[in-house]
């Protein structure tokens, strides 16, 4: 192709797809009769706070099923009342009844519920300490870095959040009770276990990880966890990020890796399912992961204009791969960051964001209600 034909054949192939998915923009006009054309329509967001219960199942009544949203990715963590480690709980969390309103809840509106609980990564958060570290601090990759007590980044340490050691031997004896019991009492078939921008992993001061190759404890964490919910016929999913070449890519070092995961992409099972965070750009990784045979969903957060482009690319990568890989492109699931309460409190007016590309500008935009037009 030279220049000179350059120039007509973009603009021939540019209205070609803005032509074919003008009328397919959001996702519920993508769901309609037929879920073969975006299967999973999410929202990612924290689990309600026991006090906000009620607001939270109205609005999975009235705001995310007439969207046609079908999936609700709830990141529990410690929110939760556990029976196997009452020491782990958060104060005031959900009791097994509070979360058995939201099962009925979505179980009405035929939203599959997918509990989340950070695993390996986020074991901290700026200069707080999560449960687990806090109560075993020995599951600590990197002992000797002391939390800040005014937490800058940059800083010298390079600590972002805390990891746990993948290869310390009591670990997953304590994690897979949380799971078990955070899957048995939401009565799900699939758990999340986070698994995003873990910086500290096979760390030189860990007597068990150091020298160690990163991309191999990475899978090797990814499998165990895998395997240890396939015994009951559970799915994992998990943040793609660490699975990313953040380097040669140009996708940078938080939404890709520069910490030399990324060839456990060829390592782990081909069952976890990838949910490809990119908030920014429409980065075109989807193709990328369903070609290593993994099935993906595409995740915004805030910016409208960009999300849209995700799901007009999912439609499109469905419509136009091979049979062995079209139904690898699941869907979307938008992810909430400013924690549920503050979003409900966006959303229902109490507190506006500020500017165009808010959480709930972004969420109006993907789910139009039933009877909105396009
Ligand atoms: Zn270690």
């Amino acid at each position: 192709m030279t220049m000179k034909t350059f120039p007509s054949a973009l603009f021939f192939i540019s209205f070609f797809v803005m032509s074919s998915f003008a009328s397919s923009q959001n996702v519920k006009s993508a769901s309609g009769k037929n879920d073969n054309i975006l299967p999973v329509r999410g929202l990612c967001i924290s689990a309600p706070k026991s006090k906000n219960l009620d607001e939270f199942i109205k609005f999975i009544n009235e705001e995310l099923a007439p969207r046609s949203v079908n999936t609700l990715i709830l990141m529990v963590d410690y929110n939760y009342m556990y029976e196997s480690h009452p020491e782990l709980r958060d104060s005031l969390a959900l009791s097994e009844s509070d979360v058995k309103k939201l099962v009925g809840a979505c179980r009405k509106n035929n939203i599959t519920i997918i509990p989340q609980i950070d695993l390996l990564g986020h074991q901290s958060w700026a200069s707080k300490t999560g449960n687990l570290l806090r109560f075993y601090p020995d599951f600590d990759e990197t002992p000797g870095i002391k939390m800040p007590e005014k937490y800058v980044w940059p800083n010298a340490d390079g600590l972002y959040c805390k990891s746990y050691c993948p290869l310390h031997p009591g670990v997953h004896k304590i994690v897979f009770d949380l799971v078990d019991e955070i899957c048995d009492v939401f009565e799900t078939t699939a758990f999340h276990a986070g698994m995003d921008e873990v910086f500290y992993i096979g760390e030189l001061g860990c007597p068990r990880c150091a020298g160690k190759d990163k991309a191999e404890l990475f899978a090797g964490e990814v499998t165990l966890i895998r395997n240890h919910l396939a015994e009951k016929n559970r799915k994992l999913w998990i943040w793609g990020d660490r699975l990313i070449d953040g380097r040669t890519t140009g996708i940078g070092d938080w939404e890709g890796s520069y910490n030399l995961t990324y060839r456990a992409i060829d390592l782990i099972p081909k069952d976890v399912i990838i949910c490809d965070w990119h908030y920014d750009r429409p980065d075109q990784t989807a193709v990328y992961f369903a070609m290593k045979g993994l099935s993906v969903i595409s995740c915004p957060w805030r910016n409208p204009d960009n999300a849209l482009l995700q799901i007009e690319d999912m439609q499109r990568f469905r419509s136009h791969s091979t049979p062995e890989m079209k139904d690898r492109f699941l869907g979307v699931i938008q992810t909430i960051w400013s924690g549920g309460e503050q979003f409900l409190d966006a959303f229902y007016g109490r507190k506006a964001e500020k500017g165009d590309n808010t959480q709930v500008n972004c969420f109006k935009a993907m789910f139009k209600r039933s009877q909105d037009k396009n």
